[in-house]
């Protein structure tokens, strides 16, 4: 059998598919690997909370006044106190009914979709969507739809074909990861209205970063409202880890009682809750950070675009360069490297064969003098590889 493990790993490392481990040690906009200091396109550390002092403070505090580890899981004994005070915060901050936090953004999506859709379930999900809503879908057992990328059109004929008795639930990502392009999302509520679905949305990259206060893009494009499910991490913008997920009382009630990933593994250790809830009132007042991320992000794109870069529909924190061939996305990204710069080379089959590219993600922390600094090593690479003239 090892043999066979082997020559997986073999034809991986044709395609320049396999993936190793490196050793990093991440500073702010900031990062060490093999003890070069290089400036950081790769991190979802949106915001910069990943070490903001007050972060900081309040995940030692947590640790020393409830120990280092939950102890049991949520239903058990490990529902400590800090999980109250920050699913407080979250609901005054989301403005939705009920609010659970849940161990990651992983298990929220497995979880929500196995929870919410059985058997006789139908889920219509968006061909870009995050692998753990691909995962979710599965475990749930309920017969699955992929629409094409936001193609309105054809998540309707789906829609249409389907049995009007059946639980329907349309599932999209609202910032797509490896694309930084946003859902339709009026559109989608209009449709979600129209067969009687049930609208989830993954806010993963946009909590925080859009809505008038950090809510997200639902927020942000003003049908928060008419959003069934809202999920959304704690592991990108918010600077910590772990996830949540918000909407009526009665469906948080049943998540608590049905959730699987929820009920059969062990609360988060209190030193990630006590970060948890200092970010959440930090993203809420601190909309600069928001306005200049967006602002920057704005000016990178506009850049790579007009020196020809081929960006895909980005309009968001997220900017790839879209290059094709594995090979050369893998070039690109080791030759920014020699210039100080990491931007991980994204391949197949996190994203479609022959759609390799660079994803750069900004962050708040980074100031324009460094932006404009490393768009001008991006552009003399892409002339050197003859990606741009
Ligand atoms: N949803 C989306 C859209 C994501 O990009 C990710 C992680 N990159 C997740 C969910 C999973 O979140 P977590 O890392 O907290 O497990």
């Amino acid at each position: 059998m090892w043999e066979e493990l082997q020559a997986h790993i073999g034809q991986l490392e044709k395609k320049a598919q396999k993936r190793t481990l490196v050793n990093v040690e991440s500073d702010g906009c900031f990062i060490r690997i093999d003890g070069q200091h290089l400036f950081n396109f790769s991190s979802n550390n949106y915001l910069g909370l990943a070490h903001d002092e007050r972060l900081i403070q309040a995940s030692m505090e947590a640790t020393r006044k409830y120990g280092v580890g939950a102890t049991a899981s949520r239903l058990v004994v490990g529902n400590h106190p800090l999980y109250e005070q920050a699913e407080a915060a979250l609901i005054h901050w989301k403005g939705y009914e009920a609010a659970l936090i849940v161990n990651s953004g992983y298990t929220a999506n497995v979880g929500i979709l196995s929870s919410l859709a059985g058997r006789d379930a139908v889920i219509f999900s968006d061909k870009w969507n995050h692998a753990s809503i691909v995962d979710g879908a599965i475990l749930s057992r309920a017969e699955v739809k992929r629409y094409r990328h936001a193609d309105l059109d054809h998540l309707e004929m789906l829609l249409k074909k389907t049995d009007k008795h059946k639980r329907k639930l349309i599932v999209t990502d609202t910032i797509f990861s490896m694309d930084g392009d946003v859902a339709p999302l009026r559109e989608l509520v209009s449709l979600k209205e129209t067969y009687g679905a049930i609208l989830v949305v993954d806010e993963a990259h946009a909590s925080g970063v859009y809505g008038k206060n950090g809510e997200g893009m639902a927020h942000e494009c003003q049908v928060a409202q008419h959003v069934d499910v809202h999920m959304g991490t704690f592991s990108k913008a918010l600077g910590a880890y772990g996830a949540y997920v918000a909407g009526k009382r009665v469906f948080i009630d049943y998540l608590i009682n049905t959730m699987r990933p929820f009920i059969f593994t062990t609360a988060l250790p209190p030193s990630v809750l006590g970060a948890i809830y200092a970010a959440i009132d930090v993203v809420q007042k601190e909309s600069t950070r928001r306005c200049h991320l967006q602002a920057l992000s704005a000016h990178f794109r506009t850049r790579l675009q007009q020196a020809g870069f081929h960006t895909g529909e980005s309009t968001t924190h997220i900017v790839p360069i879209i290059v094709g061939e594995n090979e050369r996305a893998l070039a690109f990204s080791a030759r920014l490297r020699e210039r100080g710069i990491v931007a991980v080379a994204i391949r197949p089959p996190t994203v479609p064969e022959g759609t390799a590219r660079i994803r750069f993600s900004l962050m708040a922390t980074m100031t324009k003098e460094q932006v404009d600094w490393a768009l001008d090593h991006i552009c003399a690479v892409g002339k050197e590889m003859g990606l741009i003239p």
